[in-house]
């Protein structure tokens, strides 16, 4: 060792502290083959030597690489969770969080408790935790316990390339974190993994590493994928498009699995029903609700009607003859022409394919359909994992969760619809939407290359070359299409005063972070600027507010900042408990069955029609009457997690009751997670989680109005008075001050028939109207004295205030102008 050169010595003075060990794990001789196979193993070597050498490393590889499951085991061989640290793994979603720590902990032949996932309601973390799967959101709130994350040895920011809000902001937290702890002497290392080729925001960034970290590509040994185009410019039915060619693919080519991808749950489901009646799967092999579904369905009617119409099925076409799917050009402009919609029953027109196929396919080889989304139960989802029954052929009908973060094994034909469903997010108005839009090359490239994996694959794109031209190049990042401000208080928590300034991969418009910074001044969690200077200077100045011991309490909450106030206001009037609950029932998404969910068919839709009014009723009861009603749908949404609770929170109660149960399980979690977040703020306060409370009594409904109403502040709207009505659009319409144009009460709202003066919503969804959701009445008077940042105080004609305009543009001023300051603690109730 004397004799080491003076190069090994630079490297050995570099990182004195790195590990030299090697701990031994003990896999099965199945997985061990199986890992073999996986192109991230042959560059192990080089992915540890540049750990070793780099604080920061980056890893690019095509999905199925074994990045996920790998990289974590290489760290924990090298060492890394030998020590007090541990390795941490985030993921942008739950679903991989949850599933990856089950594999990994699998392949390493080592429990759960050391191999362990943590997300936001739940987790299996112990003291012997050593791997640590999460999401990307539950290591930003650790940050704030603990900034420098001393818990860790490393950190893989997993499926980078997603550009999800929060792992853009751990990338550019973590560029901090890391050559401060190195300074500190407690080395840390950061990976930081992605799919698509684009990472040049993470290391052409100046602003994040000021000396490049290294890039390791993984050769991914991908199989070809022969990419067929549609020929001419796409249906807007691209469901039954899929639908056909998944049945050609099936009835003409060789064996290997089917990847459907479309946009959303429904879509998901229709495919999935259509293809099931068309390749009906053994009886024995189906679960009961399947039956059901199949016995009501409309393929299974027509397939009746077709056998009274003695329809005789064409010869089959010999498999062996065919390589591909005969996509030529002729064949599509036929297609394009021929298609009954009424009916929904159009025809193939292929040639010797002639053929009706939800007729006459020939059910002799099942396919065994199985959907991937990601509401979808969990043990629903594992399902595509596992091999398929014998003698059947896979198909997946998914929706972009199968694009990166999961990978189906056998996978060997691709359908693309080459949409994604966005919620797109107006950000004058606050708006949202969900619209199906053109995804960009870089996922479609992603789609086609699940076809790759273990063979040469196919991929069917239900679009034309062209339109792929047209595409944009890569999806834009996710913080750049929503609201920030739950991200600007959480870094105010960090005492990032000014949060323009912080080395984000992507920064957010200027607009967005005076909005978000506006917003929070108002809800009293930053301190309010100095009202002096030009608006430029105002804006400046609120640009850089500091946190006020309220903020830094809602900070501490892991909801956005609007309910995060609900909760600071909960402790008001034993009504906490009801608080926590009504927050946790916003924050978790789609509670209730859609009551306006289309009918697959006339038989199941006299059902659906049933079914309709019955659950009308219940959440009519729900809602109750007098002073509840007034909270609206927030007290549906009480009413609904106090009966489902009293029933023992079952999945038939949630199934009966149109409840989705992993959402109220997800509540329950959540109540316990948030009364515990209240506790640590205010001990003294001893609330505990009662999972049967009783009703709230009707002083304790109107707290909770005034303490939703101090929470979505910002979310006033007035009804439009009858005799400001000169256009009919108005009827019943709500005045916001941000719009021009009338928001509604929906048709299911509790409140549909009261339409209260003034309400709060909690958002509003454009769908055939502008339509306000989770809608809870206010009375005018509490305006003032909770949200005088909001009022006009004086004669109306004087200074037309934003907020309560009528569509004539005469300016109503609330009723008081008594002017109260309150602080965050609201005045007592007055009933
Ligand atoms: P990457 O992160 O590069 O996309 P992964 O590490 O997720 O790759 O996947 C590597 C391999 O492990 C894939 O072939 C995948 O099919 C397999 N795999 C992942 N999860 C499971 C599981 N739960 N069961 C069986 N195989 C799995
Ligand atoms: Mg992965």
């Amino acid at each position: 060792n004397e004799k080491m050169t003076s190069d090994q010595d630079k490297v050995k003075k570099r990182e004195p502290a790195e590990p030299a060990i090697f701990i031994p794990v003990d896999r099965s001789p199945e997985i061990q083959e199986a890992r073999l196979k996986l192109p991230v193993l042959a560059e192990e070597q080089v992915i540890m030597e540049a750990v070793r050498e780099n604080p920061c490393v980056v890893i690019c590889g095509e999905t199925g690489s074994g990045k996920t499951t790998q990289v974590p085991q290489f760290l924990y061989e090298a060492g890394y969770a030998s020590g007090s640290g541990i390795i941490g793994i985030t993921e942008p979603r739950r679903v991989a969080a949850v599933s990856m720590s089950h594999r990994v902990a699998k392949e390493m032949n080592l429990p759960t408790q050391v191999v362990s996932y943590q997300i936001r309601y739940e987790g299996n973390v112990t003291s012997d935790t050593k791997i640590k799967f999460m999401t990307d959101g539950v290591l930003l709130k650790e940050i704030q316990k603990d900034f420098l994350l001393q818990r860790y040895s490393a950190i893989i920011i997993d499926e980078a390339h997603e550009r999800s809000v929060y792992t853009d902001i751990l990338i550019g937290l973590l560029s901090r974190i890391v050559p401060l702890r190195n300074k500190k002497g407690m080395p840390m290392k950061l990976l930081i993994m992605s799919a698509t080729l684009r990472v040049e925001d993470f290391t052409d960034n100046q602003k994040l590493f000021r000396t490049p970290p290294p890039v390791i590509k993984v050769d991914a040994r991908q199989f070809p994928v022969t990419i067929h185009f549609n020929k001419r410019t796409p249906l807007e039915d691209y469901t039954g498009e899929a639908f056909h060619k998944t049945c050609k693919i099936h009835r003409m080519l060789p064996p290997g699995g089917i990847l459907v991808f479309l946009t959303g749950q429904a879509e998901v489901h229709t495919l999935c029903r259509k293809l099931r009646n068309a390749f009906p799967f053994r009886k024995g092999n189906r679960t009961a609700a399947e039956d059901e579904e199949l016995e009501t369905s409309e393929g299974m009617r027509k397939f009746k009607k077709a056998k009274q119409k003695k329809t005789v099925s064409l010869p089959r076409i010999n498999l062996d003859n065919y390589s591909a799917l005969p996509v030529d050009e002729g064949d599509e402009d036929r297609e394009a022409g021929i298609g009954d919609e009424e009916d929904g029953d159009s025809d193939l027109d292929l040639g010797d394919d002639t053929a009706d196929t939800e007729e006459k396919a020939d059910p002799s080889i099942p396919l065994y359909v199985l959907p991937l989304y990601s509401l979808l139960a969990p043990e629903q989802q594992a399902k595509v994992f596992r091999p398929s029954p014998p003698g059947t052929r896979l198909c997946v009908v998914a929706t972009n969760v199968a694009e990166t973060s999961l990978t189906i094994p056998g996978i060997k034909y691709v359908v693309d619809c080459g949409r994604v469903k966005k919620r797109f997010y107006d950000r004058v108005t606050g708006v949202s939407s969900f619209k199906v839009t053109w995804t960009s090359q870089a996922s479609a490239n992603q789609r086609a290359g699940r076809a790759g994996r273990t063979e040469p694959g196919h991929c069917y794109r239900l679009y034309s070359s062209a339109v792929f031209g047209d595409f944009s190049l890569f999806s834009e990042a996710e913080i750049t299409r929503r609201p920030v401000e739950d991200l600007v208080l959480q870094m105010k928590d960090l005492n990032i005063e000014k949060v323009v300034n912080f080395p984000f991969p992507t920064t957010p418009s200027a607009e967005a972070l005076v909005a978000a910074e506006q917003l929070l001044i108002s809800l009293g969690a930053l301190k309010e600027p100095p009202r002096a200077g030009s608006v430029k200077e105002m804006q400046r100045a609120s640009l850089s507010s500091p946190i006020t011991p309220l903020g830094r309490a809602m900070a501490s909450f892991p909801v956005s900042p609007r309910y995060a106030k609900m909760l600071a206001l909960g402790k008001q009037q034993d009504c906490l408990p009801y608080a926590i609950a009504v927050v946790a029932a916003m924050t978790v998404r789609e509670i209730f069955e859609d009551l306006d969910r289309p009918a697959q068919n006339d038989n199941e839709s006299t059902k659906l029609i049933q079914r309709r009014a019955r659950l009308t009723q219940m959440r009519r009861l729900w809602a109750g009457q007098g002073a509840s009603l007034m909270l609206g749908d927030l007290m549906v949404m009480l009413g609904a997690v106090g009966a489902c609770e009293f029933a023992r929170c079952t999945p038939k109660f949630c199934e009966d009751n149109g409840l989705r149960y992993k959402a109220m399980v997800e509540i329950r979690r959540l109540r316990g997670q948030l009364t515990n977040a209240v506790n640590s703020v205010c001990p003294e306060e001893g609330v505990f989680v009662d999972p049967k409370m009783n009703p709230p009594t009707e002083h304790q409904v109107v707290c909770l109005r005034q303490i939703v109403l101090a929470g979505l502040g910002d979310h006033l709207a007035r009804r439009v008075q009858a005799e400001d009505i000169l256009d009919p659009k108005w009827k019943n319409g709500y005045k916001t001050p941000l719009m021009d144009d009338p928001v509604f009460i929906h048709p299911n709202s509790a409140l549909f028939k009261t339409l209260p003066e003034f309400v709060v919503y909690q958002e509003i969804m454009e769908t055939s109207k502008m339509y306000m959701r989770g809608v809870s009445a206010v009375e005018a008077e509490w305006v003032p004295k909770l949200l005088p940042q909001y009022c006009h105080f004086g004669p109306p004609q004087e200074s037309p205030g934003p907020w309560f305009c009528s569509s004539t543009g005469t300016v109503r001023c609330c009723r008081s102008s008594t002017f109260f300051r309150v602080g965050w603690q609201l005045p007592a109730v007055e009933m």
